[in-house]
């Protein structure tokens, strides 16, 4: 039987997997089971527009058997299976969601945190397990095949014998070794409480045998042993329940379970709304920047189900741009299963839910921002730049959700501020929100310009991003303050100066003249000014283009 090769990839995650002293390895139930459950929702999807097809619930469920004996772990599923090609290229290679990401990661972390910081997919399985097989017979099909694996080396593919279309996992589970124990992962009880543990909202039932004793009939002190089949999970899924009876791990195992993300969110909302439109919502705010957030590659959306069943992986029309980080899912009984992507987009419902959730993810950050400020900065270091790109984008239509939620580096607190306690700080005499732009604080602590605003104790806030000014810019004013940059020809605090100003401007007349030659098409001008303390000269700007936002505009492609 020939052996095929692992694409490289999934050979090293393999390896990983083989080696793993990983201690969250039960985790490779989860895995299965979520593939499991995938399957069975991809026949149920099918149905709904295939007439020949009909789906009774009570034929779909996943099975777990253990046999302590053969040391064997069999999952069965009646899922939509897979044929020999689907066996070849799902199993074969990393599926590709997972691999961006682990390609990214590697390079940052070690082996057992990359496993521990998300899914890995059917892989796991060689966590516990030293051959694993794998027989499908996919919809529609006559022939079943049989994928066969121990570990890194390679894999074969034979044909098989199966009844029924689905697929079974035969896991062989690894020998004990002086440090490591196997056993549990063929202990029924054990078995059951990783189940319940992660997937107890699967909407399938998860079965399992059970043996037991009970009295024999007819008789009050004798025993018989039995067998018996139970479903395992409850069935219903997260966002149904009730929030006081979840815990935060519930939310992250979900976070987790889902693939929303590889981090910890930072928060999380759920909503169960009965007003004008019903559904069911849980929403995460993560803390990392996913790897590709700042590239086009990047695809905001929610997942939505209709009662229960995923109808969309990533709806966009659920979220604006500028909270395109949220990761979570949505759930109504309004939306119709069959719809179109084209026809959802105009769905008044569906407008309605997102103008809810839009509300509902700006007030839980208000809350973040209030209550929770380290979070809050996290949070803004990973996601600060999409805030400022939003308001910056259709013409600061968006300004009045955002500019709340904007912080800046302060002169005077060495931290992000808030504009709100900018302004609050503000000393009677203080006209303008003072800003610098510069490549860092460093740079920009440098700058004559800032001088003479120091001098005078007002705070400045640096702009250290090169979208900071252009956002400033849709802003105009906060709480009728308006911005002013240090740079910029007229400070506002010079008034009792100019006069003085002036003379020196006369004083000097002839040397200003040279040099305004010697800088022709560099300067505009040059002029006497009182705003230097330290420094013997500096740029000003006069307009609204300042010299950073100049450097930036010619940056730009055209
Ligand atoms: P992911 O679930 O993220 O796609 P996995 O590594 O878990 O990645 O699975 C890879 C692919 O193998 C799945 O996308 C699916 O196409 C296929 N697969 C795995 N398990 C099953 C199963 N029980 N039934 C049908 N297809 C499966
Ligand atoms: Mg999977």
């Amino acid at each position: 039987m020939a052996k095929k090769q692992f694409k490289a990839e999934s050979k090293r995650l393999l390896e990983m997997m083989i080696n793993s002293i990983y201690t969250q390895r039960e985790i490779f139930l989860r895995e299965l089971i979520s593939n499991s459950s995938d399957a069975i929702d991809k026949i149920y999807y099918k149905a709904l527009s295939d007439d020949k097809l009909v789906f009774n619930k009570e034929d779909y469920y996943i099975k777990v058997t253990a046999d302590k004996d053969s040391r064997t772990l069999t999952l069965s599923d009646t899922g939509i299976g897979m044929t020999k090609e689907e066996l070849e290229n799902n199993l074969g290679v990393i599926a590709k969601s997972g691999s961006l990401a682990f390609k990214k990661e590697n390079e940052a972390k070690d082996g057992h945190n990359i496993i521990g910081q998300f899914g890995v997919g059917f892989y796991s399985a060689f966590m516990v397990a030293d051959q694993v097989t794998v027989t499908s017979k996919a919809l529609g099909s006559d022939e079943a095949f049989k994928w066969e694996s121990a570990g890194a080396d390679g894999y074969a593919i034979t044909e098989a014998e199966k009844d029924s279309i689905g697929t079974e996992i035969v896991l062989k589970i690894k020998e004990n070794t002086e440090d490591d124990n196997y056993d549990e992962f063929l202990e029924q009880y054990r078995l059951r409480a990783i189940i319940k543990k992660y997937s107890d909202f699967i909407r399938y039932p998860i079965k399992m045998d059970f043996k037991g004793q009970r009295p024999k009939e007819d008789s009050d002190n004798e025993f018989e042993e039995y067998e018996e089949e139970q479903t395992v999970n409850s069935m219903v899924p997260i966002w149904r329940k009730n929030k006081s009876e979840l815990t935060d791990e519930d939310y992250h195992s979900f976070y987790m379970e889902k693939r929303y993300g590889f981090d910890k969110p930072l928060k999380h909302v759920h909503i169960s709304a009965d007003g004008a439109v019903v559904y069911n919502a849980i929403l995460f705010i993560p803390e990392n920047t996913p790897f590709d957030y700042y590239t086009k590659e990047y695809e905001k959306g929610l997942e939505l189900y209709s009662n229960g069943v995923l109808i969309m992986n990533k709806c966009a029309d659920l979220l604006p741009d500028y909270f395109s980080f949220v990761k979570g899912m949505v759930d109504s009984e309004d939306l119709s299963l069959n719809i179109s992507r084209e026809l959802l987009q105009h769905d008044r419902q569906l407008k309605l839910i997102a103008k809810n959730i839009k509300s509902k993810i700006k007030s839980q950050l208000q809350s973040l921002l209030k209550d929770e400020r380290e979070s809050y900065e996290k949070f803004y270091n990973s996601f600060g730049r999409q805030l400022k790109y939003g308001v910056y984008s259709d013409y600061g239509a968006n300004k009045d959700v955002l500019q709340d939620l904007l912080l800046f580096y302060s002169s005077k607190e060495k931290k992000l501020v808030s504009l709100d306690e900018y302004v609050s700080r503000m000393p009677e005499d203080q006209k303008y929100i003072y800003y610098a732009s510069g490549e860092s604080i460093e740079r920009i602590e440098k700058l004559p310009q800032t001088e003479l605003v120091l001098d005078k104790g007002y705070e400045i806030l640096y702009f250290t991003d090169d979208i900071d000014e252009f956002a400033i810019k849709m802003i105009q004013s906060y709480k009728e303050k308006e911005f002013k940059s240090v740079s910029s020809g007229d400070l506002g605090i010079e008034t009792d100066e100019n006069e003085k100003d002036e003379k020196e401007q006369d004083a000097n007349k002839e040397l200003f003249e040279a040099m305004k030659e010697l800088l022709a098409g560099k300067v505009k001008d040059v002029k006497a000014s009182k705003r230097l303390k330290t420094h013997p000269v500096c740029l000003s700007t006069e307009g609204e283009v300042t010299i950073e936002m100049e450097k930036v505009l010619s940056a730009m492609p055209n």
